[in-house]
């Protein structure tokens, strides 16, 4: 097997229930360098609402919380956005590396068992970059670490792309989501927002709000990245 990031070869040894049931072994793994070059976050000495590292919940999320005071704030993120991943992030959506949404698939699927009963909601890509990229990088990872996820979200107009925009941008711009499916479909259920990087939690904000017209039981979000 090889590397699916670096594609250098991996050497290891099987696990005696890889010898014994050869279907579970993995479709796609990461060699130790590799994995080692991403930095994992932890909950601990982070802020409780969004992973940065902080004492307590930081002033952004002290910010959302003034704004959303009904909003149950437990962002989780499984990985430092730093230049290791911000590398492999552009590799896969810039570039279009479609191989590499198996990169984070067996984090993913350990992290997502800690959410029995919801359903994942990926956050839409507009048309625009849907058609120059050709596949959505949540939707992606999310496939290849197995989970099923329905589209709750549509996305309704497009400017810039969030990389092409300043920060201020970003925050000011307008409400892009309207709902994919009926509100039967959400009232009552719990449900997971999944986007590929937490930045200013804007994102992720326009789209609970859309959601919180149908009256979901619960709402909270996930990203590969923060
Ligand atoms: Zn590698
Ligand atoms: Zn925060």
């Amino acid at each position: 097997m090889h590397c699916n990031y670096c594609q250098k070869p991996i050497v290891r040894n099987l696990k005696v229930k890889e010898i014994l049931f050869p279907w579970t072994l993995p479709i796609s793994e990461l060699c130790d360098d590799c994995r080692k070059s991403f930095v994992p976050l932890k909950k601990a000495g982070s802020c409780p609402g969004c992973m940065r590292q902080a004492a307590s919940f930081c002033l952004d999320c002290q910010a959302w919380q003034r704004q959303y005071p009904d909003y149950e704030f437990a962002h989780e993120a499984l990985f430092a956005y730093e230049d290791s991943f911000a590398q492999w992030l552009a590799m896969y959506k810039f570039t279009g590396d479609y191989r590499l949404r198996w990169t984070f698939a067996q984090e993913v699927r350990q992290a997502l068992k800690k959410y029995p009963g919801f359903i994942l909601c990926p956050i839409p890509l507009a048309k625009e970059r849907w058609q120059e990229r050709g596949f959505n990088q949540t939707t992606g990872f999310l496939q290849a670490a197995g989970s099923s996820y329905q589209e709750l979200l549509h996305r309704t107009k497009q400017d810039l792309p969030q990389s092409k925009k300043t920060r201020e941008e970003r925050l000011r711009l307008a409400q892009p989501y309207r709902l994919a499916v009926s509100p039967e479909k959400i009232y009552g259920k719990k449900i997971l927002l999944v986007d590929d990087v937490y930045t200013t939690g804007r994102t992720l904000f326009h789209a609970a709000r859309i959601l919180l017209t149908a009256h979901p039981a619960q709402i909270r979000t996930f990203s590969l990245a923060r």
